[in-house]
């Protein structure tokens, strides 16, 4: 498909935080970012100060920080000063109990108001805070706090009844279980937030930590393989607020709403800390996506800058356009996506029901935020990531010699690498010592994924290093592969794998769902794969396509080709921990 850039108006025009004009650009980097935050009195950078207290030092305590909106409809809102006096309360409540400065607070908790507060008030005590996702079952959250050496668990009756009860007193590190709803009687060794919060002060010295002591452990979503712990420092408030402000264009009365659950990165690097540094309205819905739902909501509050992921774009597409004309979202001003490559067929989409496009950005758990973006005054390519961020040095880079070679020329494909030293890197893995250090060569970070740019600086997601398939000496991305299928009116959704072959090395298999009201038949699997060669050639087009009633992916949202191919192949299926259903 030959895919037209969606042209601004004019960039001059576009009020935008970041002027797509090289010179503006090239001013910018982390040293004016990081003149944008205040940093602690007497020196030292805390994310919860900047994100909380801060705007209330500076008058703005009465501006609604977060508005939460149960999954029955309850709505309770907190002012930055709201937010302040909880968050001084759980930070007094960690001194009370004698955790000091580097305490590891985890979370197994949905998005309730609870969750927020835990994670700021942990950066406030200069505590670690590591979120898990709530519906992880008893092993993965034991795992993930065994290897965490978590020393305080804030969760729910429930899940502590069913998920850590059982193997409490194996974890000697974790001293203190507080539960956010009222525990039943025989849950003695346990506190309660309320009542515990309540009886602590509300006004807390904020402890002075630098920029590069530990903040946030991230694990990454388990697409490729086990999850590993992405370590991150205070210093990594730089990105959140500079990336927020730049990419996401977020102004001061915007109300932003990031889909995504903070239980993965993009749910607290931008479901937490960058709306707040950036003193916006954030929105917290508590339940689960569903269309109608989704819609009402950016409607009803009137978001006027939307960021989420490209497998609830695709749901969002199956749903079909009507449904989004059904309500008015006539406030939304900017919106964006990230976690997945995100079709060109998505983008287009989003232009003709929205009147405006999806703006991909492209990062990992690793890069902590924001790396390469399609920012609100630059033209959009369908298909396209954008282009790095001032600050940010990206390279398409051949690693196959002794040292590290840049690739010039335009749409060559080469690993994605980043000069590494940006305030959100991340610091280590945990417990992973040599796998971190194998992530960098000759003062670049490798990301694992492979790229293009082209010859206006825009790069090109191909595939990650893992997922390329060599077919008859040719290198096939998938994502390629499937943004082809996905043109077919019949397509939601497209996986794409390498199996074995004696022959070629390497051959294509596509695994597709289709959109409402399609039925799957002989005739259109056939239909599809001759629509695939006209699109892609013989040497691409998939030899196999399955159709299916849906994808195995991860909680965070992600298709797990390494599974289909794993169940493919009969191989051993590996950690299914983040897997979301059985597929
Ligand atoms: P694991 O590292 O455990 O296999 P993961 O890589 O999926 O899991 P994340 O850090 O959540 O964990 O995801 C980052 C990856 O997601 C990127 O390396 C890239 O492969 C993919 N990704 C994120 N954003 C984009 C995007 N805009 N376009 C294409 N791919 C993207
Ligand atoms: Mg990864």
């Amino acid at each position: 498909m030959e895919v037209k850039p969606i042209r601004k108006p004019d960039a001059t025009k576009v009020r935008a935080n970041l002027p797509d004009d090289s010179a503006e650009r090239h001013r910018l980097g982390w040293d004016v970012a990081r003149s944008w935050l205040d940093g602690l009195t007497g020196g030292g950078l805390n994310i919860g100060y900047e994100a909380v207290d801060r705007h209330v030092v500076h008058g703005h305590g009465n501006r609604e920080a977060i508005r939460w909106i149960g999954k029955n409809g309850t709505v309770r809102s907190f002012s930055y000063a709201n937010l302040k006096e909880a968050t001084d309360r759980f930070a007094s409540l960690l001194e009370k109990l004698g955790h000091t400065k580097g305490v590891h607070v985890f979370t197994l908790l949905g998005r309730t108001p609870e969750l927020y507060i835990t994670a700021l008030g942990t950066l406030k005590a200069g505590g670690m805070f590591c979120p898990l996702y709530s519906a992880f079952g008893p092993e993965p959250v034991r795992a993930r706090m065994e290897i965490g050496a978590a020393n305080v668990l804030v969760t729910t009756a429930a899940d502590y009844a069913k998920k850590v009860q059982p193997w409490r007193a194996e974890i000697p590190s974790l001293r203190h279980v507080i539960l956010v709803d009222l525990p039943p009687p025989d849950i003695s060794e346990t506190l309660d937030f309320a009542k515990a919060c309540a009886d602590v002060s509300g006004d807390f010295k904020i402890v002075r930590t630098k920029p590069d002591d530990m903040a946030l452990l991230h694990f990454t979503s388990g697409t490729t393989g086990k999850p590993k712990g992405a370590m991150h420092v205070h210093e990594a408030v730089v990105a959140h607020n500079a990336t927020g402000r730049l990419v996401l264009d977020l102004q001061p009365d915007d109300v932003f709403w990031c889909t995504a659950d903070p239980g993965w990165v993009t749910g607290t690097s931008y479901g937490i800390i960058a709306p707040l540094t950036n003193g916006v309205t954030m929105i917290v819905d508590e339940a689960e996506f569903d269309a109608e739902r989704w819609y009402a909501t950016l409607a009803r509050e009137k978001v006027s800058v939307w960021y989420t992921a490209p497998t609830a774009i695709r749901l969002l597409m199956k749903a079909g356009d009507d449904l989004a004309r059904r309500h008015d979202l006539s406030r939304l001003r900017f919106m964006a996506s990230v976690g997945e490559p995100l079709n060109a067929e998505a983008v287009i989409w989003s232009a003709r029901v929205f009147g405006k496009p999806f703006h991909d950005n492209w990062w990992q758990t690793e890069t902590g935020g924001i790396m390469i973006a399609n920012t609100a005054a630059m033209d959009v390519k369908p298909g396209s990531m954008g282009k790095p961020l001032p600050g940010v040095e990206a390279a398409i880079v051949d690693t196959s010699c002794d040292h590290i070679v840049p690739i010039e020329a335009p749409m060559k494909v080469g690993h994605l690498a980043l000069k590494a030293g940006w305030p959100s890197m991340f610091r280590g893995y945990l417990h992973e010592d040599a796998r971190y250090a194998a992530c960098f060569r000759d003062g670049w970070y490798l990301t694992g994924d492979l790229a293009m740019r082209d010859e206006d600086g825009y790069f090109w997601f191909v595939g990650r290093a893992d997922d390329v398939i060599k077919s008859a000496g040719h290198l096939i991305g998938p994502f390629e592969v499937e943004s082809a299928l996905m043109e077919h009116p019949a397509v939601a959704e497209a996986a794409v794998i390498g199996l074995p072959d004696e022959r070629a090395g390497e051959i294509v298999k596509a695994y597709v769902t289709l959109k409402q009201g399609q039925e799957p038949s002989e005739a259109l699997r056939k239909e599809l794969l001759g629509h695939a060669r006209k699109r892609l050639g013989a040497a691409i087009a998939p030899r196999q396509i399955e159709i299916r009633t849906d994808l195995p992916r991860t909680r965070s949202g992600k298709i797990m080709r390494r599974l289909l191919k794993a169940r493919e192949l009969g191989l051993p299926e590996g950690d299914l921990s983040t897997l979301e259903q059985a597929a």
